[in-house]
């Protein structure tokens, strides 16, 4: 089982572990614990370096199976039991929480404001994309989304994340119209990030601290994807 160490730190660009298992098929060693996030909820997973003897080896695509995390590199396996120092891509890494955080705050915005619900999303790093159940979207609107998204991220809006118990996670309304009864009944703990005032959901990915963090947000694209389905593209710089 993998500790997962983004969860407790999302600023996290280095650890040491141990490597407690190999996969040679698909050159993969998996951790006790890593700062590595192995995709998910839209965020692409990390990559970045496993450091061992002095040697480098490049982290190409981290996964999770089961409780264990994965991470498949170039080069020599280390061996099991082998201390390994994982560094991050950070300069990805952090873009990529910007990213995933201004989703959060377009979607909140869109709930508070026009109350349309979110139905898809995806990120890569400084660009994203979330599709609405939003029947009056019109492209005069997006300028005014826009500069709410902007207004709110220039706030300062601290985001904060909690594990709460199955119960009393469902007893918040904002996260039961993000659909989190979709969650297999095995999961006994729900975490939510919240930027406060704003927005909580029931999430697993990584953001930043502070919406002032996120920086300028531009949206780029727009689509009618039908009558009610419209899909909201935006950039960050
Ligand atoms: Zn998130």
């Amino acid at each position: 089982m993998t500790d997962l160490l983004f969860y407790t730190d999302s600023y996290l660009k280095e650890f040491e572990a141990r490597v407690v298992g190999v996969n040679l098929d698909a050159n993969a060693v998996a951790l006790d614990r890593t700062a590595f996030f192995p995709g998910g909820g839209g965020q692409p997973n990390d990559v970045g370096w496993l450091m061992i003897g002095g040697e480098s080896l490049a982290v190409t695509r981290v996964r999770r199976e089961g409780a264990d995390v994965w991470h498949n590199v170039e080069g020599r396996l280390p061996e099991v039991g082998a201390l390994v120092t994982g560094r991050l891509d950070w300069e990805r890494r952090y873009r990529l929480m910007r990213t995933h955080t201004a989703l959060h705050i377009l979607c909140g915005v869109v709930w508070r404001d026009y109350g349309a619900l979110v139905t898809g999303g995806n990120m890569e790093p400084l660009r994203g994309r979330m599709d609405f159940e939003f029947e009056t979207l019109r492209q005069e609107l997006v300028r005014e989304i826009e500069d709410k998204v902007n207004a709110e991220s220039a706030a300062g809006r601290a985001l904060r994340t909690k594990n709460l118990p199955r119960d009393e996670a469902f007893q918040i309304p904002d996260l039961i119209r993000t659909k989190i009864n979709l969650l297999p009944p095995a999961i006994a703990e729900v975490r939510t990030v919240e930027i406060v005032g704003l927005d909580m959901q029931a999430d697993g990915g990584t953001h930043v601290a502070n919406t002032r963090e996120v920086g300028r947000v531009r949206v780029v694209d727009y689509k009618s994807k039908g009558r009610i389905n419209k899909r909201i593209e935006i950039e960050i710089t």
